[in-house]
């Protein structure tokens, strides 16, 4: 597709959809109501057609019928299937990714995993751009049971970059692992982790990359990267559903080297002898727990197949465009409002949202969805997140999003609102 001249007006935006490779997607999803413009897709990505019906199958046929059989019949296989699935994605070579448990408890897994395999070194080494659940895991570890482990927490220059120089020095010969979201939840940062891999693995440390924010819309090559360990969501740029299991990567490599903190029997070399011995199965196997939730897990295959199909190249060339029309809108619109751009410009050093700021960021929110049926989501202090998900988002979507959003300051709807928070913002 040829790039054309940028210009605020929404013809540019139905022209820039004519051109779309990727427009026919969009059929592929759910829209019941028309007005509404989702631009939430980086929190819990819209419901595919196909998991629909994949979902009433495993209800009505597997679990009505088949019952305790199911289990041979697609079950109990699901964690590795749709794992494999999900490594093509990643850049990841099959048997190296396993569907389990949320994000935030592979991390614990991982992380306690990789500080008992390492009982010389001492530093844990993660930075303010992190998503807080995985500092709060990292925390968690630290006060656990080896007392002379350390975190570090690098800070950033303006909560949007990290402060690379920093990160790199921080790294030395008693660190035992560098562990970062790939893309920051807040500001989009995208970060180039080659560089990250080596200056960590010259130091003899750890790498893990928590991809909830990448996976499925930013190209990942976790095999030629050699990042060593990895987690991720399901239910964002996945689109799995709410609360679908999150993956987990081990280098294939370490896999037989590393042990879960959690013995538990889907991690035992025979489950089904019923052994009163734990002895790990080999392989990320044993980085299973307990029974999966089946209908959260298969609910997850239809749209990993989608992604498969269209190709990441072509999502993150299309979230790429998409982004920047978006701040070229916000540059012609939203900043004479007062806001100020969260997100790099640079597209290289950035995910596919775009986080814009307002001091009252909050009600505008607020109004945006209560007033003008315009979904974002709000982070603190002042962040108005806006979600491209290429797969189902038009550029006319984002032209109405941005306009409603003026008018709305126009009208000062979001004046209506206070500042008070609701519970799931
Ligand atoms: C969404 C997200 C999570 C979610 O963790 P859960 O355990 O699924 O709640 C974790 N890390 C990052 C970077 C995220 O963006």
């Amino acid at each position: 597709m040829k790039t054309l001249q940028f210009d605020p007006g929404r013809e540019f935006a139905q022209a820039l959809d004519r051109n779309d490779p990727l427009a026919a997607y969009r059929d592929e999803f759910t829209f019941l109501d028309q007005d509404m413009i989702y631009l939430d897709g980086n929190s819990l990505g819209r419901l595919p057609k196909q998991s629909v019906e994949r979902i009433r199958k495993a209800v009505e046929e597997e679990w009505g019928d088949r019952l305790i059989r199911g289990w041979n019949s697609g079950w109990y296989d699901a964690p590795h299937r749709i794992g494999d699935k999900i490594a093509e994605i990643l850049g990841a070579p099959s048997g190296s990714v396993i569907v389990s448990d949320s994000t935030t408890v592979n991390l614990y897994k991982l992380v306690r995993a990789a500080v008992e395999a390492r009982p010389g070194r001492r530093k844990l080494i993660s930075d303010e751009l992190n998503f807080p659940s995985d500092l709060y895991v990292l925390q968690g570890v630290v006060t656990g049971s080896r007392s002379d482990l350390e975190l570090e927490i690098l800070p950033s220059n303006d909560e949007i970059e990290p402060d690379l120089e920093r990160l790199y020095q921080a790294i030395d010969s008693n660190t035992l692992i560098v562990t970062l979201s790939h893309v920051s939840f807040k500001s989009g940062y995208l970060y180039f982790v080659p560089e990250i891999v080596e200056r960590a693995h010259r130091q003899g440390a750890f790498v893990l990359l928590d991809l909830s924010h990448s996976a499925g819309v930013v190209p990942i090559q976790l095999m030629e990267w050699d990042v060593d360990l990895a987690i991720g969501c399901t239910y964002k740029y996945l689109n799995g559903g709410p609360g679908s299991p999150a993956f987990l990567y081990i280098r294939q490599d370490l896999q037989d080297q590393l042990r879960s903190p959690i013995w538990g029997w889907f991690g035992q070399k025979n489950p089904f002898r019923f052994s009163l011995q734990y002895e790990p199965v080999k392989g990320l196997t044993r980085f299973l727990v307990g029974t999966p939730p089946i209908l959260s897990t298969i609910a997850i295959e239809p749209s990993v197949e989608m992604l498969l199909e269209v190709g990441i190249e072509r999502i993150r060339d299309k979230s790429s465009r998409q982004t920047e029309y978006l701040i070229s809108l916000f540059d012609h619109v939203l900043s004479p409002l007062g806001f100020k751009l969260g997100t790099p410009r640079d597209p290289d050093r950035r995910g596919s949202h775009v986080s814009v700021q307002h001091e009252l960021g909050y009600p505008i929110s607020q109004a945006m969805i209560h007033e003008k049926a315009v979904i974002p989501d709000f982070r603190e202090p002042d962040n108005i997140r806006l979600g491209v998900s290429p797969l189902y988002l038009s550029y006319d979507e984002l032209w109405q999003a941005i306009e409603r959003i003026r008018l709305l300051l126009e009208e000062k709807l979001h004046l209506k609102y206070p500042q008070s928070r609701k519970r799931v913002t």
